[in-house]
């Protein structure tokens, strides 16, 4: 799938950013974007070479940089090949990153060609996760931090500390396209049931990944308006979510932890 993200049609200068995302392993998202005007390439993380190496060569695109979200082998094994061949470098978070050139952190900026990359740091599903978002593109690469109807097992932070990053993402422009490091929507969907079995735009959006599935389609990139209709972790502030799980009072970090631990223990 490619997508094709432009945000100033308008404009002399036409900041368009081409996208094209494919399947990993066997549920990780490899993604390739594509600067037009200045012709430069990025992959966000690298979780195997060869696919990566074979869109490269489909789109007869050079690999400039490779944009870490966070450690995790599922998401930096094709990094020192990929270097090896193309001699790209690779950004990201301070920390175990195999063939990092340079690392950066909360409100570091650098250039992907034409566009600014702005930095997030959104740390709880490891310590060094970080987001890349794109304004000019209307675009960010979440990792592993929010999946579609999801988010990402909170396995080294604490989850007051996931819920902050979160609340991060949930300050990006409603239209912000998100791609997430993997293809876990119909799973969520089943699980966020659970949650809000009422929630009109839920059962549809659910309806809707179920047909995508089953033809074989994936079902990301997201926007952040669609998860605050529909994902339950960024919809804790909301009365009867609150009151289904008996925690009218609680804080959203709290409401958060709770869901996040039924998650964890949801067999659907
Ligand atoms: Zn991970």
């Amino acid at each position: 799938m490619i997508g094709r993200v432009s945000r100033n049609p308008g404009e002399a200068s036409d900041m368009a950013l081409m996208i094209h995302q494919f399947i990993c392993r066997s549920d990780n998202f490899g993604v390739l974007v594509h600067d037009e005007d200045s012709g430069v390439t990025a992959a966000i993380d690298a979780p195997e070479a060869e696919p990566i190496r074979r869109k490269l060569a489909e789109y007869h695109w050079k690999l400039d940089y490779i944009l870490t979200t966070h450690h995790h082998e599922d998401h930096v094994a094709g990094n020192l090949a990929l270097k090896e061949e193309s001699g790209c470098r690779i950004i990201g978070p301070a920390g175990e990153i195999p063939g990092r050139d340079e690392a950066v952190r909360e409100g570091d900026t650098f250039d992907l060609g034409t566009l600014e990359v702005r930095v997030i740091e959104t740390p709880g599903h490891t310590l060094d996760h970080i987001t890349y978002w794109v304004p000019a593109a209307g675009v960010a690469f979440v990792g592993d931090t929010l999946f579609a109807l999801g988010c990402g097992r909170v396995i080294e932070g604490t989850m007051p500390m996931m819920w902050h990053s979160l609340e991060k993402l949930l300050r990006l422009p409603d239209d912000t396209d998100i791609y997430c490091g993997h293809e876990y929507t119909q799973a969520n969907a089943r699980f966020a049931l659970t949650i809000e079995p009422d929630n009109a735009d839920l059962i549809e959006r659910a309806r809707i990944v179920d047909e995508r599935r089953a033809a074989g389609e994936v079902t990301l990139p997201t926007t952040i308006l669609m998860e605050k209709q529909t994902n339950p972790f960024l919809r804790v502030d909301h009365a009867d979510i609150r009151h289904r799980l008996g925690l009218d009072h609680a804080s959203n970090a709290e409401v958060f932890g709770e869901i996040r631990r039924r998650k964890d223990g949801f067999r659907g």
